[in-house]
Parts: structure tokens; sequence; C-alpha cells
């Protein structure tokens, strides 16, 4: 028997047109590289992006061609993210901090057919042109960068690209073209931060989803009545899928192109009264110093943090002291990436403070959609109890089932789970915790230590602004753990103290050694602002040579 339900498809088009029907009015806010501001509504992103869909079109973009970006985040990023899917063609957000070897790796591994380029990121791509095979034209994005834009081959303006196209075409084009939802829209590729690069084809039908499950009140609670800033790139899991669900809900958007940091950030957030912002730790732990050393009229309610763990500190301190809720969640590229988030229960709003920090620190429980587990060696599963360690698996209406033209079994469970390479514990509330990446985990005796959990202790000491734990190879313990960290601005580092602190919370074998504590001008980061403990590990090479 089948339903009596229509079949609609759930393509990138309809949210579009949305924003076009719904809320034409609402505004895209864009701080260019010269720190000017461009104001445009979605009436008129959408117009512009209809004619970039027609002039992509004239310019011979066929179903299903791979049309790359290397740009930061403004409107021009926004109106390629919904004109290259809508005419079936696949947006390829570049990772533009990526090494070159990784770059040209991924451009002719997707077989890229056009690139639309930053003017300030030309330079970057410049000596790599000769070696990208597929690439046949590039695009010039003027992010208002002073600079002359480097020489590359077959290079056009974006204004004199779009101008080729025609409003009324793009239309008929988007009422024409018959999509089907299960076709490929975007592309992204892993950063690599624990091999190489693997890409991800998400489906019309898994961005569709994704936005409408991150909008949830219980997931991220994004609607019209919120000004959002993400902070986090848009070559970087597609922003978290922010862009994507503000043109869906209306959102007001935020874009803080190249000015990601201290004053500059915190002045674009108290000037477009942004309520919601986004973006990796790292990112918040400099704004935290900035809004303590100058006062800014802030809207903003709620930081959603991801990509590496929030330490308890601050979002505490953020809590405390600005009235700032930080919402931390947990995803990946393969995840399109939104899967878990922390949101305290209705009934743990009576719990005692100590007790609702401890929930806060984790990752939380699966958005609707998503099905998370924890499994061991021989894949049974854990024990929900908090403490017992297992690999986290996960499937869902947005979780990658392979990766684009690469096999790669060992991602997956023989029933088809994706195998996400990361340790947790999940506890009878269903939260679940990151203790680490599973590379990243330090062997004492036998036993592991969480390098998450004792960076987030030395986090919390008030002299240290970044800590990051790996092992080195120990002959008596087999692994024991090097602390590297920074102080912060004005204060120094008290080893002592470090390990004083580190006593309360771990065992006495698990203690670093105060020599194995090492202070550094900052921690090295992954192209997507993680601590890089691939360098780390070569620097505990050199420092522990003989
Ligand atoms: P890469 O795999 O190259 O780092 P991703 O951005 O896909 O690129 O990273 C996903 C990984 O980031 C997860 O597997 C997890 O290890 C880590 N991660 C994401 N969110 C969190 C979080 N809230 N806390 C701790 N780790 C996180």
């Amino acid at each position: 028997m089948k339903s009596t339900m229509m079949n609609y498809p759930l393509v990138l088009g309809s949210i579009l047109k949305r924003a076009y029907n719904v809320h034409p009015e609402k505004e895209v806010v864009s701080k260019m590289n010269d720190e000017s501001i461009h104001r445009y509504t979605y009436g008129e992103y959408f117009k512009r992006t209809l004619q970039l869909m027609s002039a992509l079109k004239r310019n011979g973009v066929n179903s299903f061609d791979r049309i790359a970006t290397f740009a930061l985040n403004h409107y021009r990023h926004l109106e390629l993210y919904f004109a290259i899917p809508c005419i079936q063609g696949i947006l390829h957000t570049l990772n533009i901090r990526l090494f070159p070897e990784q770059l040209e790796f991924i451009v002719n591994h997707a077989e890229d057919k056009f690139i639309f380029i930053d003017k300030s990121l030309t330079k970057a791509i410049a000596p790599l042109v000769n070696q990208f095979k597929s690439v046949e034209k590039f695009i010039i994005i003027d992010d208002k960068e002073n600079i002359e834009p480097a020489n590359l081959p077959n290079a056009i303006d974006y204004e004199e690209f779009l101008a080729m196209g025609d409003y009324k075409e793009g239309w008929d084009l988007l009422h024409s073209l018959k999509i089907d939802e299960n076709d490929p829209a975007g592309m992204c590729y892993t950063s690599g931060t624990t091999g190489n690069p693997k890409g991800v084809l998400y489906s019309h039908r898994t961005i569709f989803l994704h936005s409408m499950g991150i909008c949830l009140a219980d997931a991220l609670c994004l609607s019209e009545n919120e000004t959002v800033l993400p902070v986090v790139p848009m070559f970087h899991a597609n922003a978290w899928g922010i862009p994507f669900a503000c043109v869906m809900t209306g959102a007001k958007l935020v874009f803080p192109g190249k000015h990601l940091l201290g004053h500059p950030l915190a002045e674009l957030l108290e000037q477009e009264k942004v309520t919601i912002a986004a973006g990796v730790p790292t990112v918040w732990n400099v704004l935290y110093q900035q809004l303590k050393k100058k006062q800014y009229n802030l809207k903003l309610h709620t930081m959603v943090v991801g990509g590496s763990a929030a330490p308890r500190s601050m979002i505490e301190n953020y809590e405390k002291e600005f009235g700032i809720n930080i919402l931390h969640a947990w995803g990946m590229t393969e995840t399109s990436p939104l899967g878990t988030v922390s949101r305290l229960r209705s009934y743990m709003k009576d719990w005692d403070e100590e007790k609702q920090y401890t929930m806060r620190v984790k990752q939380g429980f699966a958005v609707p959609g998503i099905e998370i587990r924890a499994i061991d060696e021989n894949g049974n599963d854990i024990p929900r109890d908090g403490k017992s360690v297992g690999e986290l698996i996960v499937r869902g209406a947005w979780v990658t089932g392979s990766y684009y033209n690469m096999d790669i079994k060992e991602s997956f469970t023989e029933d088809g789970w994706f195998r996400t390479g990361d340790v947790v514990t999940i506890d009878e509330y269903n939260f679940m915790q990151i203790t680490d990446r599973k590379k990243d985990l330090i062997k004492t005796r036998g036993e592991w230590i969480s390098s998450v959990e004792m960076e987030n202790i030395v986090m919390g000491l008030p002299f240290v602004m970044e800590a990051a734990v790996v092992g080195r190879p120990d002959k008596l313990k087999e692994e024991a753990p090097v602390i590297f960290c920074v102080p912060k601005e004005g204060e120094s580092i008290d080893k002592k103290a470090i390990i004083e602190e580190l006593k309360k919370h771990f065992a006495h074998w698990q203690i670093p050694h105060i020599d194995d504590i090492h202070i550094i001008d900052s921690i090295p980061k992954t192209s997507v602002g993680k601590f890089d403990k691939k360098v780390l590990r070569n620097k505990i090479k050199e420092i522990y040579k003989e």
C-alpha cells in the first residue's frame, strides 16, 4: 500500500525560493577585507543567485560538474552555495588552509572544473595551477583586499561572470530542472587531521534535512528571530550547515570575512546585534580575552562550540561573566556535520550547579535524525554508565555511507554504521562525552589517559591560555603524558600548580613529570583551528632525541 502523501522533493531550490517568498526583506551582512560593510536583503540575494545560475549554465556547467570555492565567509560565497546545486552542479568548498600537496590532491581527485577564489587568496593557488588537471577557469571574487590578484590562467572577475547570466533564465532553470533529492549537491573533504583527506558528497536531501535538524529547538534553535554569525568557515563542513539553515529560516546572517579575532569580531557582534555565533574553542578563547579588556554591548546569548572540546572553564566563564550560553556540539565532516548537542534537559535545570556543568562539558545527546552507539573492540555495545569507553559509531539521515571514489571499508561496521574514530563514554541520560580520538589516547601502564580531560583541567587554571597533551614513549610506563602550555597575557606558568591540580583528578602514575611540562608561545593548529597533535608529536621527537 502507498501513502496518500505528495512526493515533494527535498531540494535546495525550494529553500532558496522560500527566502524570496517569505522573508525577502531580511538581511545578509558581510564585513569585507577593507572593513567596509556590504549589506543586502535575501530578496536581492535571490535575484543575484538566480542570475548566477544562468551564468554558470551559459559558461558550460553541466549536471554533476564539481565547481570549487576557495573563499572566506561572505555574501558571494553564499550565492555560490545555492546557485551551483540549483543547476545540479556540485558545490565543492576547498579548505584554504590546507598544505599545497593536499590541495593539489583534492582538486585533482574531485576533478574540479572551475574555482571561485577570493582575490586575497589567489597567491596561495598560483604556484599550483599547473598541477591542476581539470580546472578550466578561475573566477576571482573581489574581497576588497588592497592587493593585486596573482596571475591565474583563464581568470575572470566574479561580477563580470555574473553579468553573463540572466535573472529570468535563472528563474526558468529553478522551475524547470528536474533535480532529484538524492542528487549530490555539495562536497567536502575531511581536513586530514588524522590521515589523507577523504571526500564526502552531500545530497540535496541530506542538506535539507540537516538544515531542519539544526534549527530544532533542542538542537541549535535557529529561527527567523536570530541574527547568526558563523565564525566557522564556509570551507569547513559547510560552516556547520548554518548558511543553509539561515536561508531556510530567514535568520539575519552576518559574515565576518577575515575578521575573526579580538576587537574586530567583538565590534561586529555588537554592531550587528548578533544573537548566535558559532566556532571552534580557540576563537572563543581569544574573544574572551578581548571582552575582559573592553566593554561591548552584546546581544549574544548563545555561542555554538564544536570541532574540539569546549573546556569547562570556558563554559563557566562565559556564563558567569557575560551571561552567554556556550552550547557544546559534536560533529564531523562525515555527519554534515551536526551529530550531538549538550543541552540540559528540563529536569536537570533543578540540579546543583556542579552537576549541571558536568553535563554541559559533555558533547551531549544525538539530535533527531541521528543515532549514536559506542562499541568495544569486539563490536559489543559498552554499558551506558558514563565510565566505560568505546568507539563512537553513528548512523542517520545526514551521515555519509561511503567516501567519494575511495573504498575505505574500515570506516564502517559490517552493518553499515559509520566509525568515527572518537573514543567516548555514554551515560545513563544518553549524553556522550569524547575522551579522545583513537590516535590521541595515551597508554600508561596498560591504561588509557584521556588527553582531552587532562587538557581541560590544565586550561581551567587561571594562568593558562591553552594546553595540549600528547604521549611520549617511556621505557617503564609504555607512554607518558607531555603537556605543552601557553600562558595568558601577563601571566607565567606555575608547573608545580599544574601538577597539584592534576593530582586531584588522576592516579599518581598518570601525572606527568614536571620536566614533561613545556611552555611554548602558541599551540600549533590544524587548518580548521584544532590543536595539531601531529606537529606536537614531532616536537617531542626533537625534545627527547636521546
Ligand atoms: P578532521 O577529522 O580533519 O578534524 P572534522 O572537522 O570532520 O575534521 O573533525 C571531526 C572531529 O572533530 C570529530 O571526530 C572529533 O574528534 C572532533 N570534534 C568535533 N566536535 C567536537 C567536540 N565538541 N569535542 C571534542 N571533539 C570534537
